[in-house]
């Protein structure tokens, strides 16, 4: 088994605790392992398309440049759709957006 397919199964298992939780089907705020989630703040919607990616076989992939997400990254942020390079590209866009607005 490779890092990557290591990692996934990690995170496929703890989305579902997480959905579960967000679910109301448990009522124990779940023990991830590596999930650093706020709970209260995650919308249930999101971990499904997390798990139905997962399941497909399609998690990780970033939506902008369509390459792979590092599995570091995702072991951090499980339910982010950029890689790091798209998501620094975009915050830098946003603070250009915002320098302008002001
Ligand atoms: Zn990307």
């Amino acid at each position: 088994m490779t890092n990557q397919a290591k990692g996934f199964a990690v995170i496929e298992r703890d989305l579902m605790l997480v959905e579960g939780y967000l679910s109301g089907e448990t009522n124990e705020p779940p023990e991830c392992e590596l999930l650093d989630l706020d709970l209260r703040r995650t919308p249930l919607a999101e971990v499904r398309r997390a798990l139905t990616q997962l399941r497909r076989g399609i998690y990780g992939t970033c939506v902008d440049c369509r390459g792979p997400v590092a599995i570091e990254r995702l072991r951090v942020r499980p339910l982010t759709h950029l890689c790091k390079g798209c998501m620094h590209a975009d915050e830098v866009n946003e603070r250009a957006r915002s320098a302008r607005i002001r």
